[in-house]
Formats: C-alpha cells, sequence, structure tokens
C-alpha cells in the first residue's frame, strides 16, 4: 500500500524487556500515522540470565513475526542502561546476572534478520505516548513513569531526547534535597528516592504502593498526607523541568499512575508555587493512555524511526554478530 504522495506503509517491531514479562508488540506506519496491529506478551525467564534471555527475546520476535510478516526492523526496551552504538547492555534494574557489555541488539538482529536498535523503557514509554498517546501533536515534553523506580523521558522539537549514551531524560534522577535519602543509583535526595513505589508505600504506612492509594481512597490521614508529600516532591521535579524544557504537556504513567487523580492536586499546588517563568495554563499535565503497552509500541516506533534516519548502529544482521 502506498498512502497518496507519501512512503509505503511499514511495519515494525517493539520488545519491552520487563523483569517479569517481554511485551511485544508490532506497529504500521503510514506517513505520520501509527497503528498496533499485534501485541502479546510471554513471562522472562530473568533468573535464568542473559544466556537464556537473550535468545528467548529473539524466539520472541520470531513468533511476533510469524503473525505480523514483512517486519523491517526492532526496537528493543530495556530497563536500564546500555551502549546504544555497540547494541550492548550496561545495567539492567533486577536482572541478575553477567548483563554488563552484553551484546543484544547484535543477537536479535542477525536471528531476525532486521536492524535492531536497543531504547531505555522510559524512553520508549515516552516515544510511544508523543506519537500515539498523551503527548500526540505536542512538540516539547515531558514524561515520567512512576513504579518500583521513577523512569523520565524528555522531547523537543518532536523527537525523544536521548542524550549522548541514551541516559538524556533521567528525571527520576535530579536531585530535590541534598542530604536526602539515598536512591538506588547511588546519590541522595533524587526524585525517584521519594517517589519509587515502595519509598510511597512508606510514606503512607502501608505495605505497598496499591496498598497506599486504597488507604488515600478510603480516607486514612496517614495515607492521604503521605501522598500529598509524594506529590509535592513530584511537583518540585515537574517545576524544575518546566523551567528547563518549558514543555506543552506533561505525561504521568508507570503502575503508580493509577493514583493520577489523588497526585494531581498537590502537584499542581507545588508547580502553583514555584513555576513563575512561564504561564502554566499553557502546560497540560495528563496521564498516560496506553498503559502497560507503552514501552513495547516506543520500542516499535524507536526502530522505525533509527532505521528511517540511519541511526549509525552495530546490530545490523550483516555486521557479524555474535
Ligand atoms: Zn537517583
Amino acid at each position: 500500500m502506498v498512502a497518496s504522495g507519501g512512503p509505503p506503509t511499514s511495519r515494525h517491531l517493539g520488545l519491552d524487556l520487563g523483569g517479569t514479562n517481554i511485551k511485544w508488540a508490532v506497529v504500521e506506519r503510514d506517513g505520520g500515522d501509527w497503528r498496533v496491529l499485534d501485541r502479546d506478551q510471554v513471562s522472562t525467564p530473568t533468573a535464568d540470565g542473559p544466556d537464556v534471555v537473550v535468545p528467548h527475546l529473539a524466539a520472541v520476535g520470531a513468533e511476533a513475526i510469524g503473525r505480523s510478516p514483512v517486519v523491517t526492523s526492532v526496537g528493543i526496551g530495556v530497563p536500564g542502561l546500555y551502549d546504544p552504538a555497540a547494541g550492548t547492555t550496561r545495567f539492567l534494574v533486577n536482572f541478575p546476572g553477567p548483563w554488563a557489555g552484553r551484546p543484544v541488539a547484535g543477537p536479535v538482529a542477525a536471528a531476525l534478520g532486521l536492524p535492531a536498535f536497543l531504547i531505555n523503557d522510559a524512553r520508549a514509554f515516552g516515544l510511544a505516548e508523543l506519537r500515539m498517546g498523551a503527548g500526540r501533536g505536542a512538540t516539547s515534553m515531558i514524561g515520567l513513569t512512576l513504579g518500583t523506580g521513577v523512569g523520565g523521558v524528555i522531547a523537543i522539537d518532536g523527537r525523544v531526547h536521548q542524550g549522548h549514551d541514551g541516559t538524556g531524560g533521567e528525571l527520576g534522577h535530579q536531585t530535590l534535597e541534598p542530604d536526602g535519602p539515598t536512591c538506588g543509583c547511588g546519590n541522595r535526595g533524587c526524585l525517584e528516592a521519594f517517589a519509587r513505589a515502595d519509598r510511597i508505600a512508606a510514606a503512607c504506612g502501608t505495605g505497598t504502593a496499591e496498598a497506599a492509594m486504597e488507604a488515600a481512597r478510603a480516607g486514612d490521614p496517614r495515607a492521604v498526607a503521605g501522598l500529598a508529600l509524594v506529590g509535592r516532591y513530584l511537583g518540585i521535579g515537574i517545576a524544575n523541568m518546566i523551567a528547563v524544557i518549558n514543555p506543552d504537556v506533561v505525561v504521568i504513567g508507570g503502575g503508580v499512575s493509577a493514583a493520577f487523580d489523588l497526585l494531581r492536586g498537590p502537584i499542581e499546588a507545588e508547580l502553583r508555587e514555584r513555576v513563575h517563568t512561564t504561564a502554566l495554563d499553557r502546560v497540560r499535565l495528563v496521564p498516560a493512555e496506553l498503559g502497560t503497552w507503552a514501552g513495547a509500541i516506543g520500542a516499535a516506533i524507536h526502530g522505525a524511526e533509527a532505521s528511517g534516519r540511519g541511526d549509525p548502529v552495530a546490530a545490523r544482521p550483516s555486521a557479524g554478530a555474535p
């Protein structure tokens, strides 16, 4: 199919490597329009380490392509740090085993016969929301994914900003309190150290973040106060980013964003307190729209756009990848 005057439609696979599940999506691109053709998920053999997980990722990709043939690129979302040029992982959160320097894009590219590109899972979430979700049409956007950790994403001029090694947009690791609680990254007082799920539960006096939301909805005073405090820190972090980026839209996603209605008030109060450089009525604060599939969809879009741009990549199938 050739759209009138535009490029032909094309199909792209996204794989979202999570600690519990590998989610995948095949998206179709028709000019500037994207749509999801198919998607599914299988469990991740996380405990077996990279020698098992990487071939499994390729096998899941082959299965997906079998269901939606004529895919032309693959994007792989990873929950951590990676080397974009080498297509290797540096560190994956909650994945045991030797993942430092592990080729991932190369073996998947070789197995599928397609160019493969890595992207951080939070940046994949942001790219999906920017093209197909709550950030659609925005020129500049910031996004946060609230869950076990706090992922972040920045888009400028309609593109997700990756930085030189893919860590651009780590909004969760901005310092909010110089001597604040320790963060998993090694710093103190990061936004993530206040707003990740286990710290939300602790602030609310509950066992889990889900229980904190339930308790707050039931009117439990400690949970209401705890979520207000979390919302305050989120608001400070978002205010900082509004000063830096001047975004059209701020998108809040991730599992904890089920509490968006509870967090919105405290976040907006903090923004009114701190943002004086721009008009807040021009900055939309919205929940994400694509749910748990955003990572797989965004990985697919990243592969499509990176291969379309001819981004340098070590993971073309002809590169003699292992
Ligand atoms: Zn941190």
